[in-house]
């Protein structure tokens, strides 16, 4: 007699915390780097000591840390994103909550002081509005019953129409993403036959915008995640709506998540995306973002469209603007400073206060106040230091300043590797922080 056994919710948990680390939405690209994602159980080391499935440390843009409980309500999904582990395509066992379950769970690991908040996503099970009222019944059951007042990041479905739903979203969630996943309408289609562009993505955001303008309370900020290199978009695509989304829908953040290939999905064959780009993306969201850099000078950054892998986007601009360097560190404007590579707001902050009392005429202050000297030394001057002023010198400093550069290709492999041996066979996204191509189990493997 073949007896079923349903999993318990720890298996859930295990599971669904595994796959909702594919969504990097709330991965920190703080100071320009991007934060390697969790393994691919969404294990993350709390104090480096107790590890607890689906716990994800996540730092929120005060700059506090938060653990989030980093869960989907199930990987089921009806749709066919053609790079998705969670999409049609992919024949495996999958998994869901029950609405009660989950908010029970959430409000255990609380109070057992595991978590202090809940990202919350789902892949789509029957439609967009039926999904989202089940998050939202996790959500407002986490409210009401649990009496939670804290942080939670809901994930507002693609293709929800019913702006009643939107209109509750935005009163619980503390912040709220729909995934745009490409930069434009045709780049979408390129990899979904059926997420719709305007009704199902840039028409909610804008709800949830004035929603957010109008209302007092409710949720802060909006956020979305842009899949590199699956649709062959160019950087400079993904720069457009980036300017768009920060500059005139008012986003908190944008997140980049470099294509990987997921056997069995239409785009299994296509090659998987470096991870410099998804790394070098970060940066240019920073310039855009916290440096406010005019587009005159986003744009010189951009060959043919792509940005350059060798060095970082601050670099590669301030090498194509080089008369205007070095700077005077003690006359310099704050904006002016902020244009040095290795001088960031907190440092340029400091030097613009510490010069009010004396003028800086060492490496040691400079140093002290947060400059990274390598990196700043050459476009800078004060009393006792002028570095070499010449065109010529360019493509050696070009070289030599160039910061991160692509992850070497053994330690991917050794990741890979390493994702290997904890059995790594069930997940396809064994390859969330290697990079490399997952080797997906057969469908029997997968049903066994
Ligand atoms: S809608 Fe989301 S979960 Fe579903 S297939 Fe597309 S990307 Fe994956």
């Amino acid at each position: 007699m073949l007896i079923q056994q349903s999993p318990d919710v720890y298996e859930k948990l295990r599971h669904l915390g595994g796959m909702a680390t594919d969504d990097v939405l709330s991965v920190n690209g703080a100071e320009g780097r991007s934060i390697p994602r969790p393994d691919w159980h969404g294990i993350a080391a709390r104090g480096g000591v107790t590890p607890h499935a689906g716990v994800y440390r996540a730092a929120m843009p005060n700059g506090k840390r938060l653990s989030l409980l980093r869960v989907m309500f199930t990987d089921y999904c009806m749709m066919d994103c053609f790079y998705c582990p969670n999409s049609h395509w992919v024949p495996r066992k999958r998994y869901g909550f029950k609405v009660d379950e989950l908010a029970k769970l959430f409000d255990e690991m609380h109070r057992r002081q595991t978590v202090d908040g809940l990202f919350l996503s789902s892949g789509i099970f029957k439609d967009p509005n039926a999904t989202q009222e089940r998050l939202l019944a996790v959500v407002e059951t986490v409210r009401r019953k649990y009496g939670f007042r804290g942080y939670i990041h809901l994930k507002v479905m693609p293709g929800t129409t019913d702006t009643g739903l939107i209109v509750a979203a935005q009163r619980l969630g503390t912040r709220l993403s729909i995934n745009m996943e490409q930069p434009s309408e045709e780049l979408l289609n390129r990899i979904s036959t059926m997420k719709r562009w305007n009704a199902g993505m840039l028409q909610p955001m804008l709800r949830i915008q004035r929603l957010m303008e109008e209302t007092y309370g409710g949720s802060v900020g909006q956020a979305t995640q842009l899949v590199v290199g699956a649709a062959d978009e160019t950087d400079w695509d993904i720069h457009v709506r980036q300017r768009h989304l920060y500059r005139e829908l008012g986003f908190k953040r944008i997140y980049y998540s470099a294509f990987r290939p997921i056997k069995y999905t239409p785009l299994e064959e296509h090659p998987p995306t470096p991870l410099v780009r998804e790394h070098r993306l970060y940066q240019l969201d920073w310039l855009t973002r916290v440096y406010r850099f005019n587009d005159d000078e986003l744009a010189l950054a951009f060959d043919d469209g792509f940005l350059d892998h060798r060095a970082d986007p601050k670099l590669r601009i301030a090498v194509e603007q080089y008369d205007r360097f070095p700077m005077d560190i003690n006359t310099a404007s704050h904006d002016d400073l902020l244009r040095v590579p290795g001088i960031g707001p907190m440092a340029a902050e400091r030097i613009v206060r510490q010069r009010m009392r004396h003028t800086i005429d060492n490496q040691r202050d400079l140093q002290a106040m947060g400059v990274v000297l390598k990196r700043a030394l050459p476009f800078v001057r004060f009393a006792g230091h002028r570095p070499v002023r010449a065109k010529q010198s360019m493509l050696p400093l070009f070289q030599a300043l160039s910061s991160d550069p692509a992850p070497a290709p053994a330690a991917a492999a050794a990741a890979h590797e390493r994702h290997a041996h904890t059995d790594c066979a069930a997940c396809p996204l064994s390859s969330a922080t290697c990079g490399m191509a997952a080797t997906a189990p057969s469908p029997a493997a997968l049903a066994a």
